[in-house]
């Protein structure tokens, strides 16, 4: 990875000898990125060259640090051969995630370890100059801690709600800055690269790295925050649509003239199972005189109500938080039979705030299945709330990172 070794002089023109020297490290350090570890014999059968070559190749990477010796391997039959594996400390990521509500961010290693606290906040997405403040203020915090030097690390991962063009990386939340973009803000700051990617995409990509979609080839994660996104990954890869914008999942219709939403539109299915929803449905129904722990649990406020609220309450019996919720999932699941009509996926992941009702929101969403799937597609599908919860897109903001840097890598050497 160039920026992972620095090879500037590289980006200037590197004699042949040296282009072929760096992209058969390049290849060496994704393998070991992705597995963990290998041996000398298992990276020449991999890349097609002799023992001695690749023993010198790996002596580079372990004097410029990017790769470590970490023992012998069973043996094959004579000599145990030595492992190597990334020097997990040689370079960091830092991994963003900003949600309707909430704001989390940490920093990460090549083991997709945090080395830093994890931070996570409530704030305002609508004040955009306070958000923008209070990620800087907090991150320079933590990086200080870290004794910060750019060169360190590889780059920041940003995951944010709405419609994100896939090719400028602009973001329509109107987070600007000094008019900057969210993704230059970060990059001019920081001085490092910066990805932005929607929410439900970067669930996505959390779990293909490290979830329940991990060698899946054909899975959904549906995001059930104050809004449904989904993010689809087809065949192996995440799919985004022409432009960018696909997955707008929580905008199909699935009430007649219902209620408005906010894209304009009336009766999406967030109207009826969104968080924002849920928060909405319960304040009404509270104060028309149904009866629910929901009330006690915020001393009277309602505007206090939250997804986590609704959630307790549900976990304590309350009938009227099983009944918003199951209400929820059986709207879901009518739309979900669509998505599993046209895309016959292996798995479909629940995430998100809202997921945190975990089976009292996937039993209404199978009884809907039941109804509107035709079972014979149905039955390859398994449907399950994530396991990764608060992380996972974090873990795809890093994801993300090292995914385009090696993607990068690999065009530079086309
Ligand atoms: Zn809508």
């Amino acid at each position: 990875m160039l920026n992972l070794l620095q090879q500037d002089d590289l980006k200037n023109g590197g004699s042949n000898t040296d282009l072929k020297r760096f992209r058969l490290h390049s290849i060496i350090i994704e393998f070991l990125y992705r597995n963990g570890q290998a041996s000398n014999p298992e990276l020449a059968k991999l890349t097609n060259l002799s023992s001695p070559t690749i023993n010198k190749l790996l002596l580079e990477l372990v004097e410029l640090g990017i790769v470590q010796e970490l023992g012998h391997g069973a043996s094959i039959g004579g000599r145990r051969p030595t492992k190597y594996g990334i020097n997990s400390n040689a370079k960091y990521i830092i991994s963003i995630d900003i949600d309707c509500r909430t704001i989390s961010m940490g920093v990460f290693n090549l083991q997709n370890e945090a080395v830093s606290d994890i931070i996570t906040y409530f704030d305002n997405v609508k004040n955009k100059k306070q958000v923008f403040e209070g990620i800087f203020k907090r991150l320079d915090a933590l990086l200080a801690d870290l004794n910060y030097n750019a060169n360190q690390f590889l780059g920041i991962g940003i995951s944010i709600p709405g419609l994100i063009e896939a090719k400028t990386g602009e973001t329509y939340s109107d987070l600007l800055i000094d008019d900057l973009s969210l993704e230059d803000a970060f990059r001019k700051r920081y001085q490092l690269p910066t990805f932005t990617e929607n929410d439900s995409r970067v669930m996505a990509l959390g779990e293909q790295a490290f979830g329940s979609a991990l060698n899946k080839e054909n899975a959904l994660c549906i995001n059930i925050c104050d809004g449904i996104g989904l993010g689809m990954i087809v065949n192996g890869k995440i799919y985004d649509g022409k432009s960018g914008y696909a997955g707008e999942f929580g905008h199909i219709n699935v009430v007649e003239d219902g209620l408005m939403c906010t894209c304009g539109k009336k009766g999406c299915l967030e109207t009826v199972a969104s968080g924002t929803a849920l928060i909405q449905f319960a304040q009404k129904g509270i104060v028309g005189g149904k009866q629910s722990i929901i009330s006690e649990l915020v001393h009277g406020k309602l505007d206090d109500i939250h997804v986590s609220t609704i959630i307790e309450a549900l976990e304590n019996g309350d009938i009227f938080a099983i009944d918003l919720i199951s209400q929820a999932g059986t709207y879901l699941g009518k739309a979900i039979a669509g998505l599993i009509h046209i895309f016959n996926p292996e798995t479909i992941i629940i995430g998100g705030k809202v997921a945190g009702a975990k089976h009292f929101l996937l039993d209404p969403i199978q009884q809907s299945l039941n109804k509107y799937t035709i079972h014979r597609i149905k039955q390859d599908t398994e449907i399950l709330t994530s396991s990764l919860e608060g992380k996972v897109k974090l873990l795809g903001g890093v994801a993300m990172v090292m995914n385009t840097l090696f993607q990068q890598e690999k065009e530079f050497f086309m």
